[in-house]
């Protein structure tokens, strides 16, 4: 009797000939999830196993499968001979003493002598006759116990279903750079795209020495929490320190953030083309705040020429990215109340509905090219 865990696979059953792709990409993120845990992974029709690890690490291994995207359920089983002492053995050492329970039981092996029905019956007549305070109810059930008697002549035994990430396996649609603030948004719509198979990498603008140290530190742990479910991950930042003080110095005041919006997404568009990702992803929220109005996202969008800009939160109620981000861990990062570089020479007012002849007037006072160019020359790669 060993004890394994079992991935099973969500979206991934609806693909044809190109199935292997994804299961392939699956089977090397399960494997790097687990990489830092002494343990096996290997795949048996269409299921996937985590096998010889230490007792001890069940529940590391368990949060570290939670985050592989591609994942329906994952269960933790015994795996053992398929005749019923053994069957018996294992569902015992996972049966409660008391309570209501019932037994299901699957054969993918149609040769097994028994079948389903009779598998359950026997197996629930023995936990009865071992368990006095047991009771069998098939409805309502307090616990399940469940056997899988395979193909290759083992028996799995177990009695949950934990639900999985979903989606699909990152690396098997492209990759896309995240614009990456301090707040509660984009690090879910960065998670959002990775559970669509996305790698993201990320691209944070920072105002030092105007925003401090801890603001900076603030997104590398949030980059780190994204990271834990994609595949390498990378984090640049960029200071936009100068663009901000040149507004400052000759634009309307009420324009900064636009005109910081336009430059953010300019250099973010070469990075991307620089870095290989295929779009811009950002975490606006129609309405949310000034800039994010439809004149204030027209305003942006229109200085990105090449790339598709993804927005995956456009539709969402705070709230319901709130949620999101606490499950997917980042709530308490994202709230740390460390500046952001939008914050600095914050206008009393900004501009809710900002015209593009206004815009692009106040722009023309501004050498965009060499301050785009001069930022760039900040850029750095965060060790994640
Ligand atoms: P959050 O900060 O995560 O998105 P927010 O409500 O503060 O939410 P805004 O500040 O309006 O949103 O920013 C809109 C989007 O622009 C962000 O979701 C993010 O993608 C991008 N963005 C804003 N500030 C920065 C920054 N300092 N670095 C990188 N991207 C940024
Ligand atoms: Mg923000």
């Amino acid at each position: 009797m060993e004890k394994v865990l079992i991935i099973r696979y969500s979206e991934i059953y609806l693909k044809g000939k190109n199935r292997g792709f994804f299961e392939r990409a699956f089977e090397d993120n399960l494997r790097r999830a687990v990489q830092e845990i002494d343990c096996r992974v290997d795949k048996q029709s269409g299921r996937y196993f985590v096998r010889d690890f230490n007792e001890n690490d069940t529940d590391r291994l368990i949060e570290k499968l939670k985050k592989v995207f591609g994942a329906h359920t994952i269960s933790v089983a015994l795996e053992t001979a398929t005749d019923m002492d053994s069957i018996f053995e294992a569902a015992k050492t996972l049966s409660r003493s008391e309570g209501t329970f019932k037994v299901e039981a699957h054969r993918g092996d149609k040769s097994y002598p028994l079948t389903s029905i009779e598998i359950a019956k026997e197996l629930g007549g023995r936990l009865l006759s071992c368990f006095h305070s047991l009771k069998v109810d098939v409805y309502k059930p307090s616990f399940t116990v469940r056997v899988d008697i395979r193909e290759n002549g083992v028996a799995l035994v177990f009695a949950d279903f934990i639900e999985g990430a979903g989606g699909m396996p990152v690396g098997t649609a492209g990759k896309g750079l995240l614009l990456l603030s301090g707040g509660i948004d984009s690090p879910v719509a960065g998670h959002m795209l990775a559970k669509r198979g996305m790698n993201v990498d990320c691209l944070h603008f920072h105002s030092y020495p105007y925003t401090n140290i801890q603001a900076k530190e603030k997104v590398v742990e949030l980059a780190k929490i994204l990271a834990e479910y994609t595949c390498g991950t990378k984090l640049y930042t960029v200071s936009v320190t100068h663009i901000q003080e040149a507004i400052h110095e000759k634009c309307k005041p009420q324009l900064m953030i636009t005109l910081l919006r336009r430059f953010m997404y300019r250099i973010a568009e070469r990075h991307a083309l620089r870095c290989g990702a295929q779009c811009l992803i950002t975490g606006e929220s129609l309405g949310q705040v000034a800039s994010q109005t439809i004149e204030g996202i027209t305003s942006s969008n229109s200085v990105v020429g090449k790339l598709p800009v993804l927005r995956p939160l456009i539709g969402f109620d705070k709230n319901e990215i709130i949620e999101r981000s606490v499950k997917m861990g980042a709530s308490e990062t994202s709230i740390l109340p460390f500046e952001d570089c939008c914050t600095v020479f914050l206008p009393d007012y900004p501009a809710i509905r900002p015209k593009l002849d206004e815009i692009l007037k106040e722009e023309s006072k501004l050498d965009v090219e060499g301050l785009i160019e001069e930022a760039f020359s900040t850029i750095e790669k965060i060790k994640l």
